[in-house]
């Protein structure tokens, strides 16, 4: 996910003692059948599911993205990585955390009533936002980078953020919540732009 035009982005450099082992993968761009698939669960993260999760987080920082799902590099399993800041600071700055989340297998295990609308954007629909209505506040259950089995709540960007990119394990981009008509313009002006581009950026995987 993209926060929307002008949005804070990734200023500091990836962490220097693991940058070397981190790959910066290609993304998957609209339309494209691989951003319609249903993805296959993880069911244990092992050390090539763990490396997958570094690279989905070195190539989101990359793209200025503050989500990533791995059907957006072309690999049709539940995992996703997670930028958005959670929980709220207070003066000191404390309570905040900005630890990147790595999830394999997210579940919702509830929702609240309220819901929250933000302008969503997407790496896959580079240059395109709609304001998306969801539940404001997550509880998730998944699987880490350790394999261990975690909850978390979420609000804020984050819930917004981790359900934007669970709806990419399921084949469901930001532009299925809005009309059909707003969503056949922009999947029009993308498929335009990928025919400009030439075959070996429509190839690009
Ligand atoms: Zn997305």
């Amino acid at each position: 996910m993209t926060a929307g035009p002008g949005q804070p982005i990734w200023t500091e450099q990836a962490d220097t003692a693991n940058a070397k082992d981190m790959a910066v993968l290609s993304l998957v761009i609209a339309p494209d059948p691989r951003l319609k698939a249903k993805c296959d669960p993880v069911k244990r993260v092992d050390a090539d599911i763990s490396r997958l999760m570094d690279d989905l987080l070195e190539t989101m920082k990359e793209e200025n993205g503050i989500g990533l799902a791995a059907p957006q590099v072309g690999i049709l399993k539940r995992i996703i990585v997670v930028g958005a800041p959670r929980g709220e600071a207070d003066d000191d700055g404390e309570g905040r955390s900005t630890d990147p989340l790595r999830m394999a297998d997210p579940e919702i295990v509830w929702a609240s009533e309220e819901t929250a609308t933000r302008d969503e954007g997407c790496l896959s629909l580079p240059d395109h936002f709609a304001e998306v209505t969801r539940p404001a506040t997550i509880r998730v259950r998944y699987r880490d980078q350790d394999d261990e089995l975690r909850e978390i709540e979420a609000d804020g960007l984050a819930a917004t953020c981790i359900q934007h990119e669970m709806d990419h394990l399921d084949g469901v981009l930001f532009v299925d919540h809005i009309s059909a008509l707003r969503r056949r313009i922009i999947l029009r002006k993308l498929a335009k732009s990928k025919r400009q581009n030439g075959p070996a950026a429509a190839a690009a995987v």
